[in-house]
């Protein structure tokens, strides 16, 4: 068994194949790639996205996009929002990853003297420096391929996503943000039961044990919870799942739903055996 069992695979949004996630990012750049001879002058991205929670853990959720050059970080947050994160608008930001170093390095040019445009020049250098970048800037002018990007949104019960920039095509897009491919629905299974795929979660409870339930174990939970009326959410394909209110995505919602167990192969001996008598 290898460490990634657990890790759901995605499926290729081009074609409709399914790989685990390495082979995926392989195989999604050999589409991309074949889109370069008579595509569209112009500049788009290959972008990874997954939460931002250290290189040593592993995380089952993930997108791929290939977005336009002449996309917005407004459209690009708009996008994050639609598919994973939005509960109650809070506020984002996007963020260049750079060193610390390379922040300080542009912030000690600042004085209080500074006229308009010096101004101006400065928070446009900072935002190229791993400062807050303006919402309205377009991908094209800050990104770069090996680049990454830090996203969060909600500064209270953050999400904090990474953005790697994989690729930078020299065409345009076939659409402003394109979803190529995310992770199927992890299998998370309820936590009284074990035997049925989770679809609710408790957000009050979980901090002191597990508490994914399935529906039946959901309504006995909310029984003997004494939260459970405002605490029980939908489970949902989202690193933001249990956080604050949310409860599922707007776009891809297909794939947005609780984990299933796959269909019972009907290639067991017996099965077979019985198949065969009937046909027979
Ligand atoms: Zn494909
Ligand atoms: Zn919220
Ligand atoms: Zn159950
Ligand atoms: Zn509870």
């Amino acid at each position: 068994m290898t460490k990634d069992t657990n890790m759901p695979p995605g499926k290729c949004d081009l074609c409709g194949e399914e790989f685990s996630k390495t082979a995926l990012q392989r195989h999604l750049a050999g589409h991309l790639s074949k889109k370069i001879p008579g595509g569209k002058a112009g500049e788009s991205f290959y972008i990874r996205i997954t939460p931002d929670i250290g290189k040593n853990t592993l995380s089952p959720y993930f997108l791929y996009i290939w977005a336009d050059g002449d996309t917005s970080f407004e459209e690009l947050d708009y996008f994050l929002r639609d598919i994973w994160l939005e509960c109650c608008e809070h506020l984002s930001g996007f963020n260049k990853k750079v060193s610390q170093q390379k922040k300080q390095a542009n912030r000690i040019n600042f004085n209080l003297n500074m006229t308009r445009a010096e101004l101006e020049k400065f928070w446009e250098e900072d935002e190229l420096n791993g400062g807050e970048i303006a919402k309205d800037r377009l991908l094209k002018g800050f990104m770069k391929k090996g680049d990454e990007f830090n996203y969060c949104y909600d500064y209270g019960s953050s999400t904090d996503l990474l953005l790697t920039i994989l690729d930078k095509l020299p065409i345009a897009a076939d659409d402003f943000i394109m979803l190529l491919s995310r992770n199927e629905p992890p299998p998370l299974m309820c936590s009284d039961c074990r035997k049925k795929p989770a679809v609710k979660i408790c957000t009050a409870c979980q901090w002191d044990e597990e508490a994914l339930f399935c529906s039946t174990c959901a309504k006995k939970h909310a029984k003997k919870c004494r939260e459970a009326e405002w605490s029980l959410y939908s489970a949902a394909n989202s690193p933001r799942m249990g956080v604050c209110g949310y409860e599922g995505g707007l776009i891809d919602v297909a794939r947005d739903q609780p984990y299933k167990l796959p269909k019972k192969k009907s290639g067991t001996a017996n099965s077979k055996e019985a198949t065969t008598g009937a046909a027979g």
